[in-house]
């Protein structure tokens, strides 16, 4: 928990969200400003800077992200229509929230 980080707040219940699912490793919840009809984060309850910050024992973490992205996409019946999965690492790649989050977008067809 980093006092100073939006997620941290979010996950800690100390700031809202719009949460669709959550486990003892992971927590999803709606983007504020959705980029497509379907657009959701999947963040890790751990705070971890970005995908540059990971370790070898983030290894868990890591595959928690994606099997909880493919259940959610089901959920959201956007599995067989498809969707993206998508890490933007550092300000290059256009992270701007430096807590690790997989973005999950889809619903246009
Ligand atoms: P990044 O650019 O760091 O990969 O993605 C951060 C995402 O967080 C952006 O898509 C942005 O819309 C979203 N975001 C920023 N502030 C908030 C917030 O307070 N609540 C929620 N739910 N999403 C946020
Ligand atoms: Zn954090």
């Amino acid at each position: 928990m980093e006092k100073n980080c939006l997620f941290c707040r979010i996950i800690s219940g100390q700031a809202p969200a719009e949460f669709v699912y959550k486990n003892d490793v992971v927590v999803v919840f709606k983007d504020i400003y959705p980029k497509a009809p379907v657009h959701l984060l999947i963040v890790p309850k751990k705070h971890i800077r970005s995908i540059n910050e990971l370790s070898e024992t983030d290894r868990e973490i890591v595959s928690e992200m994606i099997l909880t992205a493919k259940e959610i996409a089901k959920k959201n019946l956007i599995s067989t229509t498809g969707y993206k999965l998508f890490f933007n690492v550092e300000r290059g790649g256009g992270q701007e929230i430096f807590h690790l989050h997989l973005h999950l977008i889809g619903g246009w067809i």
